[in-house]
């Protein structure tokens, strides 16, 4: 009786039953096996590489299931939310390829669970609030924050464990005359749960990731709403992963705590928990030892900063696939070519200890996925970047696409292609001295280097050089002033006997190489000049000759 009683006096507008609010949600009605799961963030404004890790993993395990992935906004924590958060949120994983076939969508709600937002489900929070008082599970707090910073300093006074339970649950038993009294006062209260564990207690549990866990019982009575009526994600999740049909939870093991507690919630709205994988924390190495990465310290945590450094989605897509199934590596140097879809990820293969993150490794994987792309599909990717991120870079980038693309081309395609773009912002740097815009002379010749030599065979050069030469006769040519300089033509003859010459061909072309395109490094010579045209490598070397 006190409990219906106590149930309308909490809740007096809520007239349906969670029964009648089950069957408003559909069963699925999917083939046995198929996943429905979903990646459910808090608006925060700060999408990070753990969002990406969950929901990779939630959606290869659903589509790869013929399962359902939807997108549930976790709003209810009002003082967290930051203006458009949402929207960057979706944005980001759509960057990401991260396509939900249902939930919260930039223009509404697609789905027949909704809705999707959690503040919008405040209503159905409360059938089941309700429900849990009227079974004696659930009863009002009326403790303000400075009785609860008394309990705990009482608790801290007499080393107890810290939260509200036991004697320290004033609320737990008081009378339906003493609630009303609070609540004709209009004092605000939450609604807390009445557990019944003990930390004496020990669960048994298997998470799909971490295996079989033992874990202590919650002995806790938390907070299921909040004095606004908004609920807690533990009681909200609860009640959505079960209407929602969700069979799988991916989440980050900073839940893994509050587990029991969660199991406790289950039971007590009778439903049966959905399974479970708590995912590890990403690490990095600092120094010899590993540390999980850090908002405040590690600007790669961010999304943004991918996007910003230029990484193609494909390599951090790549990337993180390498991180989370130990055998990716081996099935994609199998399969070079192949989309991401056609391996197939399991759980089983994640550490449940979490994932080393290595901005060097994922630069190498972004040089080989790029390697790989073709030259059209890196000037559209390096335009958009650079439209956004380096406005004057892409005017010169664009000015003219055939151009900017030829030079894109060198060492692409073919068996060993070259690897030297790692990110999009890169690519100025690497082509800088093709433009006339930016090139300069940024590697001065080797001090050994002899100046009269350097001038004489790059005049000599000048006078040979014809763009309708092909590569052999190119170098022919460069081996033939060689000889005249008295720097060998035959690398082999040079090695065995170097005193004999003034220096080798290698040494003529890098004479070359630095007036052309300012640097002891670049890409194939003869490619190079063939775009610059004979112009411009002129001018080049009559400027560098007049300044030795
Ligand atoms: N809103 C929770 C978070 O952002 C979601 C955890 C979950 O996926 O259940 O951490």
């Amino acid at each position: 009786m006190y409990n219906k009683k106590l149930a309308d006096l909490l809740f007096p507008n809520v007239t349906k039953t969670p029964e009648e609010v089950d069957a408003e949600f559909p069963l699925r009605g999917l083939p046995e096996g198929a996943v429905v799961s979903r990646m459910a963030p808090s608006p925060t404004g700060f999408v990070h590489l753990g969002n990406l890790v969950q929901g990779l993993t939630s959606e290869r395990m659903t589509h790869q299931s013929g399962g359902v992935l939807f997108l549930r906004v976790e709003d209810t924590d009002a003082k967290r939310e930051v203006p458009g958060a949402v929207e960057t949120l979706i944005e980001s994983l759509a960057h990401y390829n991260i396509v939900f076939d249902e939930g919260a969508t930039i223009d509404g709600d697609n789905g027949a669970f909704g809705p999707y937002r959690q503040r919008q489900r405040k209503d159905i929070y409360h059938v089941f609030a309700k429900h849990l008082v009227a079974e004696g599970m659930a009863y009002p707090c009326f403790c303000t924050e400075e009785e609860l910073e008394e309990i705990h300093k009482a608790q801290e006074a007499e080393k107890a464990n810290f939260g509200y339970f036991g004697k320290w649950a004033k609320w737990r038993g008081r009378s339906i005359e003493n609630i009303e009294e609070m609540l004709g006062k209009g004092m605000p209260w939450v609604l807390r749960f009445r557990s019944e564990g003990s930390i004496e207690n020990k669960i048994k549990f298997t998470d799909l990731i971490k295996g079989n866990l033992e874990l202590t019982e919650n002995d806790i009575d938390h907070v299921l709403l909040k004095s606004d009526g908004i609920p807690t994600y533990h009681f909200a999740h609860a009640v959505d992963d079960h209407l929602m049909r969700t069979t799988h939870v991916v989440r980050g093991d900073e839940w893994l705590p509050t587990l029991p507690f969660h199991l406790q919630l289950f039971r007590a709205l009778g439903y049966k928990p959905p399974k479970y994988l708590h995912i590890g924390p990403l690490m990095k190495m600092d120094g010899t030892s590993k540390r999980k990465l850090s908002k405040r310290k590690d600007p790669e945590l961010a999304l943004t900063y991918y996007k910003a450094e230029g990484y193609p989605v494909e390599a951090v897509y790549e990337y993180i696939m390498t991180i989370l199934n130990s055998n990716y590596e081996d099935w994609r140097r199998a399969n070079p070519y192949a989309p991401t879809s056609e391996f197939k990820f399991s759980y089983k293969k994640m550490n449940p200890a979490g994932s080393l993150f290595d901005v060097a490794k994922l630069r190498d994987v972004s040089k080989n996925v790029i390697s790989l792309m073709s030259a059209e599909q890196v000037y559209d990717y390096v335009s958009a970047w650079a439209l956004e991120y380096d406005p004057d870079f892409a005017k010169v980038f664009t000015k003219d696409p055939d151009f900017s693309k030829a030079i894109l081309s060198i060492g692409r395609g073919g068996k060993k292609p070259r690897k030297d773009i790692a990110v999009w912002s890169e690519v100025k740097a690497y082509v800088s001295f093709f433009f006339d815009e930016y090139f300069r002379i940024e590697d001065s010749y080797p001090e050994a280097s002899d100046k009269a030599d350097i001038k004489a065979a790059l005049e000599a050069f000048c006078e040979s050089f014809d763009t309708n030469d092909d590569m052999n006769a190119w170098f022919d040519k460069i081996k033939a002033i060689a000889d005249s300089l008295g720097y060998a033509s035959d690398m082999k003859a040079y090695k065995n006997d170097p005193t004999a010459f003034r220096g080798s061909v290698a040494d003529v072309s890098m004479f070359l190489r630095v007036a052309v395109t300012g640097r002891l490094n670049s890409p194939d010579m003869y490619s190079v000049m063939q775009l610059l045209g004979a112009e411009k490598i002129k001018q080049r070397i009559a400027d560098i000759c007049s300044s030795l």
